[in-house]
Formats: structure tokens, C-alpha cells, sequence
């Protein structure tokens, strides 16, 4: 096991903690991206991610708390809340923001996750899906929802185009977790401390586990903190190299260039416009 301690950043003037990518761990399977944010109080730090675009990758939204509204350049307007996920497949270029809607108040607090799309789908169309619920599993000493591929006997409905696995999994005693061998797998600590194999990880990190193992212990801490909730995520080792740069994954530094010149050319199309009163974010000079 690895621990891999995350950064602090800002996003959309919100502090979170950058759990994905890391440098000795570009990518967890498909998994490139993890931002932990949160848990923070709407009425001081409202989600305001303004439209922005997206290539090669699929965003992941995860709540634990509160609710967000999503809009995109296909016309999708869709609100959020804990126990649903969003998943927008970003294929060659989509644009989107995210918002607390009016009138919220309370707690916002969750995950926002990317998944790099395979060479078969990186270039296709873009695609936008929400799923109202998820499949939830039981084990001994726990349990979780399902947010893509397969776990304890039940599949996500979410288009997963790799080998890969995401849950969010609620820790209440021990539990023997069942991995996948050919996976290599990250159990992403947000807020409660966990133990990963009798080994306690704090939060803000993730413990890493390569492939070839059938299963993870995970426990609660002796301190009887009550359940600690994490993500284990997982998937195939991805199959070759991205290239990530602001909101983009791709493979080459042409692709990258041609990315921001399209965002920055409003005429271009690519991107489509964003029904948003947000103002659009314009890319960062590199
Ligand atoms: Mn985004």
C-alpha cells in the first residue's frame, strides 16, 4: 500500500482537497481526477463554477451533501442530490457549469471526479446522463452505492467505456471489501479517518493498492468515531499516456492547443454555449 496525500486548491473560490492526479499516480485505472470538496455553508460559499469546457474525459458528480445544478451546452439542466450521480461524457468537446441552485442553503459537500476516455470514445459525441438512484450494496461490517462498473454483485447504469469501478462505501466495522486482481484500486479518505489493512489513513489522502489483490480490509478506528465514509475507486491500468491540462485530457500537445484555441474562438462552435447567468470562465495563459 501508498499513501498519497492530497493538495490544497481552489476551485471556483472554493477551497478542496486534490486527491487525483498525483505524481507518482497520474491515473487510478481511467480515474485521472478527484477533488474533494467541502463540507462548506451555501450562504457563504455557494457553488459558482461559471461555463467551461471539457474534452476527452467524463465528469463525474457525487454529492454528499446539498444539491448543484448542472447545465451544458447539450441543453441538460439537472439538479443534484445526494444518492444520484451525474455523468457528463465529454467526448470531442462540451461545455457546462455548476451551481448551488436559488434559494439553496445548508451544507454543500461532495466529489467532483474525471474519468479519461479510451482511445474508442475520446473523439466522440458528447453525452449527458443523470441517475436518480444507484445500486446500493450490504456487506458484513458495511456499506456503499455503486457509482460505476461492478461491485459486491450489483452494476452501476452509468456508461463506464473502461474497465472500471467507483463506490462509495459507508465503513461501519470491519469489512473484507472484494477487489478486482486485474484492477489496481484507490480508497480515497475524505473526512473520517480509516483503517486500510490495520493501518490507519487520514483524511485528505488515499491509500493506494496495486493490482493483483482480491480484497482490502477496511475498519473504523479504535477511537469509536462512528463510520468513516470513503471512495474506492478503481479500473484497469489505463492504457496509455494522457496528457492533462486545464479542463482537457488529451494525448498530444496539438490536440491541447487546438482545445484552447477553439474556447477562446467563441465563432468555433465546438463547445456549443451554455444557458448559464454565470459568466463563461475564459482559459488560463500558459
Ligand atoms: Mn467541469
Amino acid at each position: 500500500m501508498e499513501i498519497l496525500v492530497g493538495n490544497r486548491a481552489t476551485v471556483g473560490g472554493g477551497d478542496v482537497v486534490r486527491l487525483l492526479p498525483k505524481r507518482a499516480h497520474r491515473t487510478i485505472g481511467a480515474w485521472c481526477f478527484a477533488d474533494h470538496f467541502g463540507p462548506a455553508d451555501v450562504d457563504e460559499a455557494a457553488m459558482a463554477v461559471g461555463p467551461h469546457p471539457h474534452i476527452g474525459l467524463q465528469t463525474v458528480t457525487w454529492l454528499f451533501d446539498g444539491e448543484a445544478l448542472h447545465t451544458d451546452s447539450l441543453g441538460s439542466e439537472q439538479l443534484i442530490r445526494p444518492g444520484q450521480l451525474n455523468l457528463m461524457t465529454a467526448g470531442h468537446g462540451i461545455a457546462h457549469a455548476e451551481q448551488s441552485p436559488f434559494g439553496a442553503s445548508g451544507a454543500l459537500h461532495g466529489m467532483q471526479l474525471w474519468v479519461a476516455l479510451p482511445d474508442s470514445t475520446r473523439s466522440g459525441d458528447p453525452r449527458f446522463e443523470h441517475h436518480a438512484s444507484l445500486p446500493e450494496v450490504a456487506l458484513p461490517g458495511g456499506d456503499g452505492h455503486v457509482l460505476l462498473g461492478s461491485f459486491g454483485g450489483a452494476t452501476s447504469p452509468a456508461r463506464a467505456d473502461t474497465a472500471i469501478v467507483g463506490v462509495d462505501l459507508t465503513v461501519r466495522a470491519v469489512i473484507e471489501v472484494p477487489l478486482d486482481p486485474a484492477f489496481e484500486h484507490g480508497v480515497l479518505v475524505p473526512r473520517e479517518a480509516v483503517e486500510v489493512d490495520g493501518v490507519r489513513v487520514e483524511p485528505g489522502t488515499t491509500a493506494y493498492l496495486a493490482p493483483g489483490r482480491s480484497s482490502v480490509r477496511l475498519g473504523v478506528p479504535a477511537s469509536g468515531a462512528g463510520p468513516a465514509r470513503v471512495l474506492l475507486l478503481g479500473g484497469a491500468p489505463f492504457d496509455g499516456e494522457i496528457l492533462m491540462s486545464w479542463n482537457f485530457v488529451a494525448r498530444s500537445r496539438v490536440e491541447l492547443d487546438q482545445a484552447y484555441a477553439d474556447w477562446a474562438d467563441v465563432g468555433s462552435g465546438r463547445f456549443g454555449e451554455v444557458r448559464s447567468p454565470l459568466a463563461r470562465i475564459p482559459a488560463p495563459t500558459r
